[in-house]
């Protein structure tokens, strides 16, 4: 088997670190100088250079004519040094993330002491240095503490907070960084010529994308790809199966009926994404990196365009300049906030499908006329809930217990969602939205009552069981929600147990709606009442509230569509 690329293109000099001049300009300036330290801290993520750097170093110093950045490459040391070569005896690389080192560490302790054999320096790279147990930092942190003249550490580490304190203080510490795309992409493409491989246009971003700006990543990628080249080389549609991209034409239907306002074929299109077993976060991702780039287009123009979009295919560029102008400047803005936004709310979150729909539906609906019946159709076919104002309790997934469209979902807290995401609203909007809720319908209100109910049972048994089955609300306003209770009895336990508290904490959590809370006697509540029966459906074992993906939507989109018509 071939040498791996990463093993194969590995730097033996810091000229060739790709990405990380921050951190060899300074260390090639201090070869030069001979100002060199006797403990160094390489920090950063997996993958970017860290150890590959520590034997530049080590080979650096150890050069007959070093310290210096060029190391000679002739002299014994730089060849046994070199990035694959068989190694040196001075040099020493321990990995902490085997076993702690703790009977290493006081080996090390023992012989450090001892000059080098062939070399200038006796050079420790300890690599994962975080990982390090205590009993092998401590007997370390002697010698660092007091190194003879001829040892020198070099700690690498993805965790640089986790290596203890009196170590870390005893090095000068250099933090690795992910490599930008355009740096990345420019040695990619070195690599494919020195391979001799012909990799088609648009191949290589994907390559950086799935990176994630790490070279061994990069590389480790790239060599599956070249791996598996036909006499062609790399095709781009290869690339895209074989990393896992979202098929560009799912991308395209998206974008497609995104400018075309077209909600039927994009719920469609979501459902295809599904069916064809795509990730949905993984398209959401892709959807926003979609309209980053028609956001460069419509900025850039296609030729400038292409310059930051590299090897975009030609076609592909021209379909894009088509969407971009169908969209518009201001829409695709506001469409990559929202898929951005999303894809944050997506993290941890069990039902990312509904979250997707959910970022459609807010991309839609303002660009859409209220006179657009797909989408209307849809949001009223699906939605319990309506004429509810985004305050800032909304539920969001929390436990799934089974699959389908309608997930169950638990009532989170505000502080769970954060304030801070909704755009900045005017005091003008404000108004509109604060109108919005003292004009909230029992109707609205009374949809959400089982929910309330089942929030109620988790704050306090007794209020519950005053509330479920003899229970509903007669009226709301902007000071109070009127609740009627079936017989004075149990009016006057609610009232004295306080549980006018509870109820008004329920409401505020559920609905977002704060407001004092009145019970009345109303004989006139039967157990027939929506909250009876929703009491009996939520007798199930399951602890959580049903509410569709819908209703969560109509509740998000209820302040976009005001703002929107105002
Ligand atoms: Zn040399």
């Amino acid at each position: 088997m071939s040498l791996a690329l990463y093993r194969k293109y590995r730097p033996s000099v810091f000229a060739d670190v790709i990405g990380q001049e921050h951190v060899t300009v300074p260390l090639s300036n201090a070869l030069s100088s001979d100002k060199t330290h006797h403990a160094y801290l390489f920090s950063g993520p997996r993958g970017c250079g860290k150890t590959s750097s520590a034997r530049i170093m080590a080979r650096s110093l150890n050069c007959e004519k070093g310290p210096t950045p060029t190391p000679c490459g002739l002299c014994q040391s730089c060849k046994d040094l070199v990035a694959n070569g068989p190694g040196s005896i001075d040099v020493i690389e321990l990995d902490a993330a085997t076993h702690g080192l703790v009977d290493d560490a006081r080996d090390l302790r023992d012989k450090a002491f001892f000059a080098p054999v062939s070399s200038k320096y006796k050079i420790y790279i300890i690599d994962e240095a975080h990982q390090l147990g205590p009993g092998a930092a401590n007997a370390l942190l002697k010698v660092v503490e007091e190194p003879p003249p001829h040892v020198i550490f070099i700690f690498a580490t993805t965790e640089p907070e986790k290596l203890i304190a009196t170590i870390r203080s005893r090095t000068h510490h250099y933090p690795f960084r992910l490599v930008p795309p355009g740096v990345l992409t420019a040695h990619l493409e070195k690599i494919c010529k020195a391979e001799g491989v012909e990799v088609a246009k648009g191949v290589l971003p994907l390559v950086v994308r799935a990176s994630g700006g790490s070279v061994r990543d990069a590389l480790s990628v790239l060599g599956q790809l070249l791996a598996g080249a036909g006499k062609d080389g790399v095709s781009y549609d290869i690339a895209v199966q074989l990393l896992g991209f979202t098929d560009g034409a799912l991308l395209d239907d998206a974008i497609d009926a995104l400018a075309a306002h077209d909600a039927a074929t994009l719920f469609a299109t979501i459902d295809r994404v599904i069916e064809s077993g795509h990730d949905p976060k993984r398209f959401t991702a892709d959807l926003l990196e979609r309209l980053r780039d028609l956001i460069v287009v419509d900025a850039l123009g296609e030729t400038s365009a292409n310059s930051i979009l590299r090897d975009m295919p030609d076609d592909q560029l021209e379909r894009m300049r088509t969407q971009a102008d169908r969209i518009g400047t201001a829409s695709l803005s506001r469409a990559a906030d929202i898929a951005a936004q999303g894809l944050t709310e997506m993290r941890g979150a069990t039902a990312p499908r509904l979250i997707l729909e959910l970022i459609c539906g807010r991309i839609l609906l303002p660009m859409s006329d209220s006179t657009d019946s797909g989408l209307l159709a849809r949001i009223e076919r699906l939605e319990r809930v309506e004429n509810i104002a985004p305050m800032p309790s909304v539920a969001v997934p929390a436990k799934s217990t089974g699959g389908g469209d309608t997930k169950k979902v638990l009532p989170v807290s505000s502080e769970q969602l954060t304030e801070k995401k909704a755009p900045p609203v005017s005091s003008e909007q404000q108004t509109v939205k604060k109108t919005n809720v003292d004009a909230m319908d029992v109707a609205g209100l009374r949809r959400l009552w089982p929910d309330v109910i089942e929030n109620v049972k988790k704050r306090r048994r007794l209020t519950w069981s005053l509330l479920s089955a003899s229970a509903h609300i007669l009226g709301v306003d902007d000071k109070n929600i009127t609740v009627g209770i079936a017989n004075a009895g149990a009016r006057d336990s609610f009232v004295r147990s306080e549980s006018d508290e509870i109820l008004r904490q329920a409401f505020i959590e559920v609905v977002g709606l704060d407001r004092k809370i009145e019970v009345v006697v109303d004989p006139s509540v039967t157990p027939n009442t929506p909250a009876a029966r929703a009491v009996r459906v939520d007798e199930s074992p399951s602890d959580v509230v049903q509410l569709s993906g819908a209703a969560l939507l109509a509740r998000e989109l209820g302040a976009q569509v005001i703002t929107d018509k105002k």
